[in-house]
């Protein structure tokens, strides 16, 4: 609920007008993104986009390019995948985020996403921020793996315009008890400092199942203006991410705490 410390920030509208649209900061509730670390089949994308909606879900994640650690970890299902999630978006109508990786990629990804995701790892790839910030579409970009706020307000200056949102992921911290270092007080700072919504991503920002709800009701009490959270219909086999997974039980708990 608002308060007088939250930041006030503008709105940016994702989403277009045949499906509708979901709106980030201004007056919008705090938002819920949701879906799969990776898209890993036509059906089970289906199914994981109907359940994060039923679940109050009001965006769809999925990853079809995937920025691995590992050259010999599952690399993403790439333009199959995309198709995948065009098909999701059709059959439940929630807009979708899914990450670029490379320029190449750009207008494949542009005909599927309503929010192109700059990744961590490309959070400092110049090149790929401009050509991607010429398509004027709405993009989300994450925190790099280890950058400072400056670092990363300066990123969003190479992409040229206003439709950014910012998203908290974490930093390399010094305790492996998590897998980052999950910075909550770059939320009213990014928000003070460029007037624009920054949602937080529990998921990589802790690599724990356990934490994600916690930190979920920690970004909202902080002013974040929604979160990013991986969930699979069976979480265990999920091919990436699964130790960060939840389940479609545990995010609607979440959702239905958050709406209280
Ligand atoms: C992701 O959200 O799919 C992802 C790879 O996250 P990050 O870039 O924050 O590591
Ligand atoms: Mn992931």
């Amino acid at each position: 609920m608002m308060h007088p410390f939250i930041i006030p920030v503008r709105e940016v509208r994702v989403g277009n007008a045949d499906l509708g649209t979901v709106g980030f900061g201004g007056a919008h509730p705090f938002a819920v993104i949701s879906g799969p670390c990776s898209v890993e089949s036509a059906e089970s994308i289906v199914t994981i986009a109907q359940a994060v909606r039923t679940a109050g879900a009001v965006m769809l994640r999925g990853g079809a390019y995937k920025p691995r650690t590992r050259a010999g970890s599952f690399q993403g299902l790439g333009q199959k995948a995309l198709d995948y999630l065009l098909e999701a978006k059709r059959l439940t109508g929630l807009p979708v985020v899914t990450e670029v990786i490379e320029i190449a990629q750009i207008d494949a990804i542009a005909r599927v996403a309503d929010l192109i995701q700059i990744g961590a790892r490309n959070m400092y790839n110049y090149p790929l921020l401009r050509e991607v910030g010429k398509l004027g579409l709405p993009v989300l970009l994450k925190r790099g793996l280890s950058a400072t706020i400056d670092e990363w307000i300066g990123s969003y200056e190479y992409i040229g315009h206003d439709r950014v949102i910012f998203c908290e992921r974490g930093v390399r911290g010094f305790d492996p008890s998590t897998r980052n270092l999950l910075d909550l007080t770059s939320v009213p700072i990014v928000q003070k400092r460029t007037g624009l919504p920054v949602i937080v991503d529990p998921s990589h920002g802790t690599g724990r199942r356990d934490l994600v709800a916690p930190l979920t009701f920690a970004a909202e009490a902080v002013g974040a203006n929604g979160v990013m959270i991986e969930a699979h219909v069976c979480p265990d086999d999920s091919i990436s991410d699964a130790d960060q997974t939840i389940s479609i039980e545990q995010l609607e708990q979440i959702i239905h705490h958050i709406r209280r």
